[in-house]
């Protein structure tokens, strides 16, 4: 079952207190879907400008992801950089240059729309919505977001959190939208402006799932070396989709171990600048750090 996948391709340039890496193969939907990719087929959404070098389309192709549905538009590709301080939990965006995505309107091929798995990967909340739109009987969507649509795009937001199967935002987010400092009741709040399904992401100290079975705590791998952060999140959600849907059975049933093994996808996605130590991870390496994961937390 191949999952869909709308959101930001794009170029980063990513400085960190060691090393300073420009023009990386970066955005949402790419970290999204090389993570997805371990698990399942992945169908692109997404625009680049005619600068987005072609090593990068063979890097998408590599890992089978399929492209038919990402538009060469003239003009330049987005292009965000951003610098992180000597954590590597804090980082600044340096600049946001739109490029082609601001004039972008996804406009999904007739083989995508009948699309079950969908993630909405980080994108502004209208063209999120614009991409389901186009999908016919969807049976699980997921998004993600960011502090950006927050501030300028909430109403959009509000209206997307109506048609969600699951929504996934980091703490500070989620605080911000519901004015709750209590996590518990943060997801709470959450739940009741729509998705079922709720998942927390905390960074370096793992995320919380809130759905109707409960909660339950999943764990970050515990990394002796974080070289790069970027994506992290992105990877985190598009790992545990492509699980979701090469699974069967109901999602209250798998989805703890999907969100496992999207903790352990974006573990090796920060032990690299941007996607370089992802795309050189094989599924036995994600099944060995999950079995890793599966012991650290057995009491
Ligand atoms: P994360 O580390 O999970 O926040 O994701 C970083 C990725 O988000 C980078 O690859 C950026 O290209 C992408 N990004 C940054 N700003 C935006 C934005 N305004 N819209 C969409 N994607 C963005």
């Amino acid at each position: 079952m191949s999952v869909l996948i709308v959101g930001s391709t794009a170029l980063d340039s990513i400085k960190t207190p060691t090393r300073e890496n420009p023009r990386l193969l970066g955005g949402s939907a790419s970290y999204a879907a090389v993570a997805a990719s371990f698990f399942s087929p992945v169908n692109l959404v997404g625009v680049v400008g005619r600068d987005f070098p072609k090593k990068y389309l063979e890097l998408y192709r590599r890992h089978g992801i399929n492209l038919e549905g990402l538009q060469v538009s003239d003009g330049k590709t987005f292009h965000w950089s951003g610098e992180y301080e000597v954590n590597m939990n804090n980082r600044r965006t340096l600049s946001t240059e739109l490029g082609v995505f601001e004039r972008f309107t996804p406009h999904l091929p007739e083989s995508y729309r009948n699309a079950e798995f969908v993630l909405l990967a980080n994108i502004a909340p209208s063209l999120q919505l614009h991409v389901l739109d186009q999908i016919r009987s969807p049976k699980f969507v997921v998004a993600d977001t960011m502090d950006l649509w927050l501030n300028i795009a909430l109403p959009d937001l509000l209206k997307l959190l109506q048609r969600l199967d699951a929504f996934v935002l980091n703490d500070s987010e989620a605080r911000q939208l519901t004015d709750e400092q209590n996590v518990v009741q943060a997801l709470k709040k959450i739940h009741q402006l729509g998705p079922k399904y709720v998942i927390v992401k905390k960074g370096e100290h793992g995320s919380i799932v809130s759905g109707p079975d409960g909660l339950f705590v999943a764990p970050a791998f515990p990394l002796r070396k974080v070289v790069d952060p970027t994506g992290a999140g992105d990877c985190f959600v598009g790992a545990m989709l492509g699980y979701l849907a090469t699974h069967k059975g109901d999602i209250d049933k798998k989805l703890r171990k999907a969100v496992v093994y999207g903790s352990v996808v974006a573990s090796f996605c920060c032990e690299g600048f941007g996607l370089a130590r992802t795309t050189r991870a094989t599924r036995t390496m994600i099944d060995d750090r999950y079995r890793e994961v599966e012991a650290l937390v057995k009491f």
